[in-house]
């Protein structure tokens, strides 16, 4: 059985490196997904309200007959809720059966209604309140970052942002680790928009000198790089294929022969782009 290592985040608190992401696995779909990965080993579960599948993520954790303790819940505050944090938490809450999460993230800066730092003092409080143990945000550029610290002492533990082989963005994960602000990797196989492996043809070399597919190269790759990740899929083989990642290590010229396949290429939303309405 394969160990997932822990990350230390600021607040003191740890967080095992690989998950199981949920978008696009609605409330019935979700929950086989959710028991076939505990039963792997999965202990971390990323959702949101947007993803409308609380319910089947919470449905799943209580009928797997493993303790809440033992998972790491991650759900995510929407735009439309920045100015009622804490009532859309107790909403997610009530949904996911649960009487705290282990982290909440504003899910974008959502800076068209400028209230981002208006849901960062609400999340402070949530915090306080013991209704998540842990808070960040998701999408957020410096500028969003310096918006909140300009308002707040407490620095978010995570920032979850599109990061894979074709879009690494080296910057923004340095200016987060000079502000102690862990990353989390969405989208780390390609956000099921671009097939990694058609992509960039030349990670299949490494992965074969490794005995892996190109999938368990890549997420490797995100674990090397001390990024959190928590790749989707509905397919039990494939949720075994990346959790079986942690009996093999890339060279460090692995690593750099990935780094260089970096084009700064968005397959995702950018955090100004997004169309809201
Ligand atoms: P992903 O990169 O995890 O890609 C998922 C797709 O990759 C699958 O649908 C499948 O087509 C393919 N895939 C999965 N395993 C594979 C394998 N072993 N071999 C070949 N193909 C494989 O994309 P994602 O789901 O967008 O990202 C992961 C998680 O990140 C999401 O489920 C969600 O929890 C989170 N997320 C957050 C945001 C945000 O704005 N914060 C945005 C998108 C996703």
């Amino acid at each position: 059985m394969s160990t997932v290592p822990s990350i230390a985040l600021s607040d003191g608190t740890s967080i095992p490196q690989l998950g199981l992401g949920t978008y696009k696995l609605d409330d019935e779909a979700v929950v086989p997904v959710v028991h076939a990965a505990l039963e792997i080993g999965y202990r971390h579960l990323d959702t949101a309200k947007i993803y409308r599948n609380e319910a089947g993520v919470g449905r799943a954790i209580a009928s797997s007959g493993i303790a809440r303790d033992d998972i790491y819940v991650t759900t995510k505050l929407w735009n439309d809720d920045h100015l009622k944090a804490r009532e859309a938490l107790e909403a997610s809450l009530e949904r996911l059966g649960l009487d705290r999460v282990d982290l909440y993230l504003i899910h974008w800066p959502f800076h068209q209604a400028g209230t981002a730092a208006r849901a960062w003092e609400q999340m402070v409080e949530l915090r306080e309140a013991g209704l998540t143990t842990s808070i960040g945000v998701s999408n957020f550029l410096p500028e969003h970052l310096d918006a909140l610290a300009a308002i707040s002492e407490v620095v978010p533990v995570i920032n979850q942002i599109e990061v894979h082989p074709l879009l690494q963005q080296a910057e923004l994960r340095a200016d987060c680790a000079r502000r102690g602000i862990r990353v989390e990797s969405w989208g780390p196989l390609g956000h099921g928009s671009v097939s990694m492996a058609e992509e960039l043809p030349a990670l299949a070399a490494i992965a074969d000198a490794h005995g892996k597919t190109v999938a368990q190269t890549v997420l490797r790759w995100h674990i090397q790089e001390g990024l959190i990740v928590f790749p989707k899929s509905s397919h039990v083989e494939r949720l075994r294929e990346n959790f079986d990642i942690f009996d093999f290590a890339l060279t460090e010229a692995d690593m750099q022969a990935i780094r260089a396949l970096n084009e700064d290429r968005r397959v995702g939303v950018h955090p100004y782009e997004g169309n809201w309405s």
